[in-house]
């Protein structure tokens, strides 16, 4: 478990799109969040069992289907709110209808949201604020959270990459415009935490993620 300016989290890679989940809480408080449960729910609550956390609120980055499939059996045992932006219901309602076609009736039901993320707006627990940075493009309602020096980009920006944007809803313009005019203020020294695979800066990306070198040289020859 890392522990950073008084946040402990974990992270819980789930699922066959090696999903990342994150559990993340005050160290004062021990109250947490979760991020993107995305499969395995037992799982990550015996991690944030092991932690000694209490959960109180799933925050999801986007409504894809390997990042919400934890959802309704964390809520079976926990019965907390499931927040996500509103422009993710359509892809929400998609990812329940794919995965109900390849799952056949083994699926329980992906709960509806209990409320709603947005724009500059924050997630609460006692002793911990994440800030919502409304990042659409690999889909319409995707967020990226930042929290004292942690950002959850979900599959906004990655390691050396970016999100898919040829999915439905996706805009290539818009994820672009979302890193360089948003997640690119950030201090070089933010710790990035993406949906999948290994975590990155701001600062490493900034000056190697192909997509974003790409995107400043273009700006500059505007
Ligand atoms: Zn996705
Ligand atoms: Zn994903």
């Amino acid at each position: 478990m890392a522990v950073i300016n008084e946040m402990e989290i974990r992270g819980v890679v789930v699922g066959t799109f090696q999903e990342n989940c994150y559990i993340i809480s005050s160290q004062q408080t021990k109250e947490a969040i979760i991020i993107d449960p995305g499969d395995e729910p037992e799982r990550i609550l015996e991690v944030a069992k092991d932690m000694g956390v209490n959960v109180k609120v799933i925050a999801n980055s986007h409504g894809h289907g390997d990042h919400v499939m934890a959802i309704s059996g964390i809520k079976q045992i926990h019965d907390i709110p499931f927040l996500i932006h509103n422009s993710e219901i359509p892809v929400l309602e998609r990812s329940y209808q794919s995965m109900r076609d390849y799952l056949g009736d083994n699926l329980s039901d992906i709960p509806h949201p209990d409320g709603y993320v947005e724009d500059n707006g924050k997630v609460s627990v006692a002793g911990l604020d994440l800030h919502v940075i409304h990042t659409p493009g690999h889909t319409p309602g995707s967020v990226s959270y930042f929290v004292n020096g942690l950002l959850f980009s979900g599959d906004t920006l990655f390691r050396g990459s970016i999100g898919r944007t040829d999915l439905p809803g996706g805009s290539y313009e818009q994820i672009m415009e979302g890193i360089t005019n948003k997640l690119l203020k950030l201090p070089d020294d933010t710790i990035v935490l993406p949906g999948h695979m290994l975590q990155t800066s701001i600062g490493e990306e900034r000056n190697n993620n192909p997509f974003i070198l790409d995107a400043l040289r273009k700006k500059q020859d505007k």
